[in-house]
């Protein structure tokens, strides 16, 4: 049993390039994406891929859409982040990969990415993962003007005037009076 959830065995690929779709589960997003400050939201994703195979390479183009969740980085709240995402990639066999190292430095600065597969199935889940976290934010935002969790200056005036609280009156006991 594979562990993978976007395999494609390359014997079902030909030259002229066959589609397909696969659902984006949340709970598989929230896996992949365990170390990562953003996570799944209960809605599920979809990856239509059209792939085909030159030579012992595989071509991948197709559409990632999901939709993530990530706190926002100034007042914690959660900020939904849809994903619609164009996905190129093309795969080469591991072995091919290995040798030589220039070879290895042309791939990487190709325009598409670059992965290796084992030469027999195509697996997405690693595009598909880096996808997920290049469309995170560095600093997600609920919105542009977020004022965060401590309050907005002008309010501090306001703030000193308000009456003591409650909780702190048994204090005031213990202060001197004039
Ligand atoms: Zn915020």
């Amino acid at each position: 049993m594979s562990s993978h959830e976007f395999a494609i065995p390359v014997a079902d690929l030909d030259a002229s390039g066959r589609s397909y779709e696969f659902s984006v589960r949340p709970t598989w997003v929230r896996g992949a994406l365990e170390s990562h400050e953003a996570t799944a939201t209960d809605r599920e994703g979809k990856l239509v891929v059209r792939i085909s195979k030159s030579g012992s390479d595989v071509v991948v183009h197709g559409r990632l859409q999901a939709e993530l969740t990530a706190p926002c980085a100034r007042c914690l709240k959660p900020v939904v982040i849809p994903v619609d995402q164009e996905v190129s990639a093309l795969l080469v066999p591991r072995n091919k990969l290995q040798t030589p190292k220039e070879l290895e430095y042309e791939f990487a600065s190709d325009e598409a990415d670059t992965f290796a597969y084992d030469g027999e199935t195509v697996v997405l889940d690693e595009l598909v993962r880096d996808e997920l976290v290049l469309e995170t934010p560095m600093i997600p935002l609920c919105s542009e003007d977020c004022p965060g969790m401590s309050p907005p200056p002008r309010a501090e005036s306001e703030a000193a005037e308000r009456p003591v609280d409650p909780r702190l009156a048994p204090l005031l006991a213990f202060k001197p009076k004039n």
